[in-house]
Formats: structure tokens, sequence, C-alpha cells
């Protein structure tokens, strides 16, 4: 299971959320600038379903953009209608983009209308139909298994959807079950699927938020973990220090064993990132 060949290069890029605030914007400038001295593939930007981000993540790109790095924004298309996300194909078309996560959303609480996509797999034939190889397209996988899904089998059933739809590659759900994703990387394989699945990697610097992170979208935090961060109570630097030790060694374990790469939810952070990076002597 855990004998995939180590690809030549391993690639790494970082995700960021929209800044709502000049000030988070301000502050944002320096986390990108100490990133980018990582020399990542390039920097993603989340989108706000139902398009509730789509000036601040467009900005957020073409500043990404104006400093070298390459970016990839995320685009997801529930509540979105063709018209909404043909419009934003061609704006980042215009702007020189040639990357993005296509993702399905969760639909705001509140908001009643899927809009004209159901699901991830319709937006990556949507894109493919609309531009053709313009776009290099990330999708989301799950290797603890989508929180909405029926079951595994029809999760990965779905899966298959978007990658047949036309996707070039993968980043997962975060995890901290290494064999979660080595089993998915396995799946992948005996079904024919050679495109590169990066991990999705969650650094860990404090408790309760990630907890109810982690309740939402599915993430386990495994049990000897949860008893460990519980105990370290408002330590916050207990829990940084665990934090960094535990994913430091789920990265070097991902990395030996043929993970194309890694993919950093930075939170817009880059001391816990620039610290799990120096362990890995990257
Ligand atoms: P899908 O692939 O559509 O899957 C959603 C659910 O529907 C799954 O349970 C699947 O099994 C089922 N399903 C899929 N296709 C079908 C089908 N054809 N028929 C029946 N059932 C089907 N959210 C945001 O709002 N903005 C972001 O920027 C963002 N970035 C993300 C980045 C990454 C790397 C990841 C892993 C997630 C991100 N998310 C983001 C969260 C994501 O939108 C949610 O996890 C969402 O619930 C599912 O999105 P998806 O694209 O995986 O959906």
């Amino acid at each position: 299971m855990q004998s995939q060949k180590i690809p030549s290069q391993q690639l790494f890029s970082f995700e960021f959320y929209p800044p709502k605030t000049e000030e988070g914007a301000a502050s944002l400038q320096v986390v990108y600038d100490k990133l980018a001295k990582l020399n990542p593939e390039f920097f993603s930007v989340t989108f706000g379903a139902g398009g509730s981000t789509r000036d601040k993540t467009f900005d957020a790109v073409i500043t990404i953009q104006s400093k070298g790095i390459q970016a990839a924004p995320h685009l997801s298309c529930v509540a979105s209608t063709k018209e909404n996300i043909r419009a934003i194909l061609k704006s980042y078309q215009e702007h020189g983009i040639s990357k993005i996560v296509a993702l399905r959303g969760d639909l705001p609480s509140g908001m009643m209308s899927a809009g004209e996509f159901r699901y991830a797999n319709e937006l990556v034939e949507f894109i493919r139909q609309e531009t053709g190889d313009c776009f290099q397209i990330h999708v989301a996988a799950y290797p603890e298994v989508h929180p909405q899904a029926a079951n595994e089998v029809e999760d990965f059933k779905n899966f298959k959807r978007k990658v047949a739809a036309g996707a070039n590659a993968v980043i997962t759900q975060y995890f901290y079950n290494a064999e979660a994703y080595f089993y998915f990387v396995d799946a992948c394989e005996k079904n024919g699927i050679d495109i590169p699945i990066v991990p999705g990697i969650m650094p860990i610097t404090q408790y309760s938020q990630l907890f109810r992170f982690s309740e939402m979208c599915g993430a386990d935090i495994p049990r000897w973990m949860r008893k460990r961060l519980e105990c370290f109570g408002d330590d916050r630097q207990a829990i940084e220090a665990f934090g960094l030790d535990v994913v430091t060694k789920l990265c070097q374990r991902l990395l030996d064993n043929g993970a194309p790469g890694l993919h950093f939810y930075t939170m817009n952070q880059a001391a816990p990132i620039l610290a799990i990076w120096e362990n890995l002597k990257l």
C-alpha cells in the first residue's frame, strides 16, 4: 500500500482566504512574501459559496499574480448561474489565470436555491465546455469520505465523475490518519486514475476551532490526538508544539510514501507553515 513511486519533483501549494478588511489585506501581504520564498507551485484563494467573496477572491488572486506567483482561484458553483460562472471564467482568462480549483461549495444557511449546478462534476464539465483546455482544473477529494455522502462507494463513484469530466489534479480535505490517504490513492490506482492526488494539510495551532471545523467538514481527529489536545487547555504553546510535531510527522510520512506534493491550508498565517517547512528540511 505505501510503496508508491516517489515523484521526481514534489510540488507545494498554499491556500488563503480573501481578507475581509484593509488591515487583513495588509498583513496578508507579509504572509505572501514570507511563503513565496518557499518557491511554491501556486497560491490558491478560496471562494465563498454563492459568490459571497467573488470580488475579494478576484482581488486577492490579482495581487498574488502581481507578485509573480501563480494564483489559482477556487470557484464554487452552488447557488450560482451559468451566466455568473461564465463571466468569472472570462475575467480569469483575460487576466492570464491558468489554474482553477473547481468545487461545489456548501449552500449558505437560509439560501434555498441550489442554482444551475448541483455537483462539482457539472462545474468541471461546464469549464471544459466553455474554455476547453485553458485552465488546469483541480478538484477536491475526501479520503475520510465526504460528510454528506451516502457511503464510501457512492462517494468514490461521484469523485470519479469529476475526474472523467476533465480534472487534472486533486487536493484532498485535510486528515490526520495517513492510512485514509494511502487507501484512497490505492483505490485511484485500481481505477486507472493517474492524476496527482495532493494531500491537504491543516496545521494545528489551537483546539476548539479545529474541532468545530473538523466536525463540519468530516475530518477525523483521532482519539489519541483529541485526548492530548484536551489536556493542554488554554496552553497555546503546548498545543502548537504538539501540533507541529504531529503535522511534521504526517507530512514526512506522506512525502516518503509517494505523495506528489502538499497543499497547506494556511489560515492566512505564515508561522505554522514555516515551522513545518523547517522541520521537513525541504
Ligand atoms: P462534490 O464533488 O459535488 O461532492 C459533494 C457531495 O455530493 C459528496 O457527498 C458527493 O459524494 C456527492 N455527489 C457528487 N457528485 C454527485 C452526483 N453527480 N450525484 C449524486 N451525488 C453526488 N468550499 C467553498 O465554499 N469555497 C472554497 O473555496 C472551498 N475550497 C475547498 C478546497 C478544498 C481543497 C476542499 C477539499 C474543499 C473546499 N471547499 C470549499 C469545501 C467544499 O465546497 C465542500 O466540501 C463541499 O461540501 C463539497 O464540495 P465538492 O466540490 O467536493 O463537491
